[in-house]
C-alpha cells in the first residue's frame, strides 16, 4: 500500500506541475487535506509529512479529532453543509469555513466568533452546475450577498467555494470554474483572493482556472468507507 507520505508527495508534485503548465505563480495553490471519515492517525501521518491544513465535513467528527490532535499546530477548515444550530461550534473551533451559503449563517458566524480569535475566514459556496444539491448560492446572488457579508465585523470574506457536478472530460471540468472565476473578477474586490476549487477528480482543471485551494481527500487518504 502506498503510504500517506508518498501520496502527499505525489499530490504536491501534481500541484507544482499544474502551476507551471498553467502559468500560475509557484506555491499559489494551497493543498487542503480532506480527512472526513478518516481517523486522527491519518491526519497525524500527513502532519508529520508537513501537511498543516485539514478539511472536515461533519462537526462532531471534526471536534473529536481536534481533541485528539490538540497538540498539533493545524489550521482547520470546515467544508460541509451548515445547519444554523452548529454555527457557534464552527465559529469557535475552525479557522476557515468554505461552505457559507446564506446571510443568516454568515451573521451567526460573525456574532458567535469568540472575541479573542481573529476574524473567521469564510468562502461563499456557489452552486454552479449541480441542480440536485440545495447547498450554495447562485451566481446571480453573489454581488448583493458580497456587499452584505463583507460588512460583518468578525468575518473575513475571502472568496468562493464550488463543487461542480462531476465531469470526466477535462474541458468540461474547466468550464464552471472559468465562469465562476470571471464572475468574481468582475466584482473587482482585491480582498477576494481565494478560489476553493478542485477535488481529487478535477484538481488540474481547477488549477488551470485559478484555484487557490484544492480540497483533496481520496487521492491522499484513499477511498472513504461510510459504513
Ligand atoms: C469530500 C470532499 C472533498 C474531497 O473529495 P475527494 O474527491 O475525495 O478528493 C472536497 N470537497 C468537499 C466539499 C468534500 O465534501
Amino acid at each position: 500500500m502506498t503510504s500517506i507520505t508518498q501520496r502527499l508527495k505525489q499530490i504536491r508534485s501534481q500541484i507544482r506541475d499544474a502551476e507551471l503548465v498553467y502559468k500560475r505563480q509557484p506555491g499559489s495553490v494551497l493543498l487542503l487535506a480532506v480527512s472526513k471519515t478518516k481517523p486522527a492517525e491519518d491526519i497525524a501521518a500527513a502532519y508529520h509529512a508537513g501537511q498543516r491544513h485539514f478539511g472536515e465535513n461533519y462537526l462532531q467528527e471534526a471536534l473529536r479529532k481536534q481533541q485528539e490532535l490538540g497538540a498539533y499546530d493545524i489550521t482547520w477548515h470546515f467544508i460541509g453543509p451548515i445547519q444554523s444550530n452548529k454555527t457557534k461550534a464552527l465559529a469557535t473551533h475552525f479557522d476557515w469555513v468554505h461552505s457559507v451559503d446564506s446571510l443568516k449563517i454568515a451573521t451567526r458566524l460573525s456574532e458567535q466568533r469568540p472575541a479573542h480569535l481573529p476574524p473567521l475566514n469564510i468562502c461563499l459556496q456557489v452552486n454552479i452546475s449541480d441542480e440536485q444539491s440545495k447547498s450554495g448560492i447562485t451566481l446571480a446572488e453573489l454581488p448583493q450577498l458580497y456587499e452584505q457579508i463583507v460588512r460583518l465585523p468578525n468575518l473575513k470574506l475571502r472568496g468562493i467555494m464550488a463543487i461542480p457536478a462531476p465531469q470526466q472530460d477535462f474541458e468540461h471540468q474547466r468550464q464552471p470554474y472559468k465562469t465562476l472565476y470571471q464572475a468574481v473578477a468582475k466584482l473587482n474586490r482585491p480582498e477576494l483572493d481565494t478560489f476553493s476549487f478542485g477535488m481529487t477528480g478535477d484538481l488540474k482543471a481547477a488549477i488551470a482556472e485559478g484555484s487557490t485551494i484544492v480540497r483533496i481527500g481520496t487521492a491522499l487518504f484513499g477511498e472513504r468507507d461510510y459504513g
